[in-house]
């Protein structure tokens, strides 16, 4: 079947009504900008459901920053490219009027999970996420939604909006797909210079020092979170955000490490902020 590409709701639903028979359909929402890490959750769909949706739209509301919404890259032909060679059924990619006729009155609030890490960094950014995630569930109504642990705190919000308002869908989480040299795959990397892509993999290598230290045992979180710090080159282009020990179902920070937690950071290349996390098992 030839890849369908639409760009609005009525269309989309009419692309699926045919096919809900059929069986699955699984959603992999995204912003565009598509690599390897895109692919492989629209592979794992591809492998488990009978019809796969790809949504191409750089939400706005997420966006904390005019100048990060402003060069956030949109390579549409080559984003169809890589949808069609993965296996996708439907593209849905709206222009911001279809999806925001006019400003919501009516949105998403995410508690306790949105408070640290990247919510606390980046007002309302994930209020924008789960409004906009709710509102293409119920434009596509997946049975399955493929989310990237890229993300992890994302993908645990997701979580707990799908928990909390009983939406009737499944979420199935994918691992983070990286380069050779550790870097999570991001359609920010694009904006790094030779050098700055060089530093780059500075975060990852915290992030595995504090894997490190808590699979040999260390309990105290600050004491992994300085460790895993001072691991980062003292290089002014790099800019340590955050970087945390948290819960990985509530993302709340943890003193101590009593079992697994997730360690996620935030970290500044030159004017590129990257996020990355790893899961840390104590012995
Ligand atoms: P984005 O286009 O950045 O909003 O990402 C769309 C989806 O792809 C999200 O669920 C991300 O977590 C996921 N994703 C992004 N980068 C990666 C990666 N390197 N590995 C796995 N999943 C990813």
């Amino acid at each position: 079947m030839p890849l369908r590409v639409v760009e609005t709701i009525d269309e989309v639903r009419a692309s699926l009504a045919a096919r809900r028979d059929s069986g699955a359909i699984g959603l992999v929402p995204t912003m565009g900008a598509l690599h390897a890490g895109h692919a492989s959750l629209i592979e794992r769909a591809r492998a488990e459901c009978a019809t796969v949706v790809v949504s191409i739209f750089v939400n706005p509301l997420q966006f904390d920053r005019a100048d990060d919404l402003a060069r956030y890259p949109r390579p549409l032909r080559a984003d169809l490219s890589l949808c069609e060679q993965s296996g996708t059924d439907v593209v849905f990619a709206p222009a911001p009027e279809e999806i925001y006729p006019e400003p919501p009155d009516v949105t998403v609030h995410v508690g306790e999970t949105a408070k640290h890490l990247c919510g606390a960094f980046r007002p309302g950014h994930f209020d924008g996420v789960a409004t906009v995630v709710l509102k293409l569930f119920t434009i596509v109504q997946p049975d399955i939604a493929y989310f990237g642990e890229k993300d992890a705190q994302q993908l645990a919000i997701i979580r707990r909006m799908v928990a909390d308002l009983n939406l009737p869908l499944k979420i199935t989480p994918v691992a983070t797909v990286r380069e050779a040299d550790g870097l999570a795959l991001s359609s920010r990397n694009q904006h790094l210079n030779a050098a700055e892509r060089a530093l780059a993999p500075a975060l990852f290598r915290a992030l595995a020092a504090a894997k490190e230290a808590v699979a040999a045992g260390a309990g105290d979180a600050e004491t992994v979170k300085r460790g895993a710090a001072a691991t980062i080159p003292a290089d002014e282009r790099l800019r340590l955000e955050y970087l945390e020990l948290v819960d990985p179902r509530t993302f709340q920070p943890v003193q101590r490490v009593t079992g697994a937690v997730v360690a996620a950071g935030a970290l500044w290349v030159g004017t590129t902020r990257l996020i990355d996390n790893v899961l840390c098992t104590p012995p």
